[in-house]
């Protein structure tokens, strides 16, 4: 036996059987197949009656940590490990995936045992600690080993599979789709919904007719989508695309009016629901689809636009959109097409160009103290320590966890493209505002800061010439992803968040008109959630804002003695609802444009001023104060009809001409200010 002790590794280091008497243990692991321990102990137990050994206890792993595979998350399999060899020396285990399903345990723990001369054996395979080893059993035991360590894998396999043989017999797998409701019993076919299919075949046609989903959304607007998520929302282009591109209200065999079913592996199969959409209509449909997609193609814009990604809506927080209209580019707000709140009407827009002269300005201002050396590398060390502490790390992996998660499920097939495209969205706006990695090599955080600091100076030349793309390179390489924050209503720059190396720069070097974020307690939750943050000062709002008040006042004056008084006060009543500019020109019956500039000049004129500067009287009631005084109506007159001061009405007839005069505008472009913010035709 002492040569054993010196080779304890040898391939062929059998225990031996024990005879008769030996002391046993056997070792239970829940099992969720078997709810119980019943069936293990029964077989453990005939097993050590057959050998007259001992069963003398059990070691139960319960529920809670019988799914773990690591020996350091089994107390049960610890204490057994740690007791063999002394209290007993033998052990039982029902299968070997109750013992473990991770090769390396199975391996090691075995190999210990066998240090310690413990019998092992599992009942049910007939695996014992010597067999194991033995030429020819050895292959089978690892071939075991490894089919132990497949379960998991085979687990998923098996719910494939269910959904295949579902899929198989027509039947649906998974959630039914918009138009169809679940059956009364899980074998029957979807039925159709009685308050959607109509729709359902509407939009088929439509498709067919070469409509856009966006246009088929609006014509839609009684119908109403069901996600766990959101609950009910109205169509919006995101569902239509993908109601669009399912195959289940397709009928699989022309003149058979049977809907379409796709297994889990991508196989089409003849389904046993009512299909809503002829196989004559599905033609029309692939061809009119096809012949769109032929169209955007051949008109597809450049790519690269300077702010996309980093320019996000100051009341909803979420991305503008890139939207070319004509030559023109605009970023605007997609919330109120995506059918999601925004508090500054989730579809105003900002001119490309407007925003790229503001930005400009922004770089005008930068301007480094004297001291700015030894200030810089005070911030860098702070921002390092700041950035380098430990939780938000976490956040961001719990965030892209549930990223990568998502996109499984996409793949899946669980969610749509709709779906999809909001949950991402959500949490890059999350992810957005944690801050970047930790630094750890302070000297090159130092090193890239002062690089920053001495091309900031240049910067504002540059921008001036530079290329579309260029610009995109200077915004990515001083801001965050989402870090510009637009206010759509004032039309102005509110909030910039500095990538970590240009922080320190930009923040010295725009100190006079910007405020950090932390510093900024009246902000609250907006500025406590952005680190980093970078505010305009209010009182450097006006300035900013002149040109676009400006050219708010001038752009299409024609259309302002074309509107009454009673369609003004209706728009700026129905700007209070949730309804969309343009359903509210329509309702009004007038045009677009007029809408957006009341809505721009009136929008909830509370949260623009302080409150003691708030107006007495309602923006209604202002705009008719105006109206009365182009009659001619002295301001005392006026005054009197509202039971105002004189001085109330002169500040709201200064604050019109304000609007109207276009006091110096920074860059005097004519055409600029003719156009607005326009909401461009997608
Ligand atoms: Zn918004």
């Amino acid at each position: 036996m002492s040569r054993q002790r010196n080779h304890p590794e040898r391939i062929l280091n059998p225990v031996g059987m024990p005879g008769p008497g030996t002391r046993f243990v056997g070792y239970l692991r829940y099992s969720s197949r078997e709810g119980s321990f019943v069936t293990q102990r029964h077989w453990m137990e005939q097993t050590a009656s057959a050998f007259s050994w001992s069963l003398i206890g059990w070691f139960e792993e319960p529920r809670e940590s019988a799914k773990y595979e690591e020996i350091e998350r089994r107390p049960q399999l610890q204490t057994l490990l740690a007791a063999a060899g002394t209290q007993f020396q033998g052990i039982l285990v029902y299968h070997l995936d109750r013992w473990s399903r991770n090769p390396a345990v199975t391996y090691g723990t075995l190999a210990r045992l066998r240090r310690q001369k413990v019998w092992w054996q599992s009942v049910a395979d007939g695996w014992d600690i010597d067999v194991v080893q033995q030429p020819g059993s050895s292959k089978l035991f690892s071939l075991a080993v490894q089919e132990a360590a497949d379960y998991l894998a085979r687990l998923s396999e098996r719910t494939i599979n269910a959904k295949q043989a579902r899929a198989a017999e027509g039947l649906h797998n998974g959630n039914v789709r918009f138009g169809y409701v679940q059956p009364d019993h899980p074998q029957l076919p979807a039925t159709p919904d009685p308050i959607n299919f109509e729709a359902l075949i509407k939009i088929g046609e439509l498709v067919a007719e070469g409509m856009t989903d966006q246009q088929i959304a609006d014509s839609l607007p009684d119908s109403r989508t069901h996600s766990p998520r959101y609950g009910e929302r109205l169509l919006t282009k995101d569902t239509v695309a993908a109601i669009r591109r399912s195959y289940f209200p397709r009928e699989f065999v022309s003149g058979r009016g049977r809907g379409t079913i796709e297994s889990p592996t991508g196989e089409l199969i003849e389904g046993k629901h009512v299909a809503a959409w002829s196989f004559e209509l599905c033609q029309r449909i692939d061809e009119a689809v096809k012949q769109r997609r032929r169209q955007s193609q051949s008109a597809r814009p450049p790519k690269v636009y300077p702010f996309s990604r980093t320019i996000i809506c100051s009341a909803c927080h979420r991305q503008l959109r890139a939207a070319p209209a004509g030559k023109d580019l605009y970023y605007k707000d997609t919330s109120r097409v995506r059918k999601l709140p925004c508090s500054a009407f989730g579809c105003l827009s900002v001119r490309a160009q407007t925003l790229t002269q503001q930005f400009a300005t922004v770089l005008q201002q930068v301007q480094l103290p004297v001291e700015w050396q030894t200030q810089l590398g005070v911030r860098c060390r702070e921002i390092a320590a700041l950035i380098g502490s430990e939780s938000p790390q976490e956040r961001r992996r719990t965030l892209e966890a549930e990223q990568s998660r998502l996109i499984q499920a996409y793949r899946k097939g669980y969610i749509d493209d709709a779906r999809l495209g909001e949950e991402i969205g959500e949490i890059r706006t999350e992810l957005a505002k944690i801050p970047m990695a930790p630094i750890h090599d302070l000297e090159s955080f130092l090193e890239r800061a002062q690089e920053v600091a001495d091309m900031l100076g240049d910067l504002a030349n540059y921008w001036n010439t530079a290329s579309m793309r260029r610009q995109h390179e200077v915004v990515a390489a001083l801001l965050m992803p989402e870090g510009v924050v637009y206010d759509l209503q004032r039309q102005l720059v509110i909030g910039l968040r500095p990538r970590p190396e240009a922080q320190p720069a930009l923040e010295l070097a725009l100190a006079d008109e910007w405020q950090r974020g932390d510093d900024d307690s009246s902000r609250g939750f907006e500025a406590s959630c952005y680190t980093g943050m970078l505010w305009l000062k209010p009182e450097h709002y006006d300035r900013y804002a002149r040109r676009s008040a400006a050219e708010a006042a001038d752009y299409q004056p024609a259309q302002r003695s074309s509107i009454t008084r009673e369609q003004r006060e209706r728009v700026l009543a129905l700007l209070g609802t949730d309804q969309s500019l343009r359903q509210i020109a329509d309702q009004v019956g007038i045009s677009y444009w007029a809408v957006l500039r009341l809505a721009q000049r009136f929008a909830d004129p509370a949260t623009q001023r302080p409150s003691h500067q708030r107006p007495k009287l309602s923006a209604a009631e202002q705009q008719t104060v105006l109206d009365l005084l182009a009659t001619g109506m002295s301001l005392r007159a006026v005054a009197k009809q509202f039971d105002v001061s004189y001085a109330s009405i002169d500040r709201i007839k200064r604050r019109q001409l304000m609007r109207q005069t276009p006091q110096a505008p920074l860059d005097g472009s004519a055409a600029d200010a003719a156009n607005g913010p326009v909401e461009p035709e997608t």
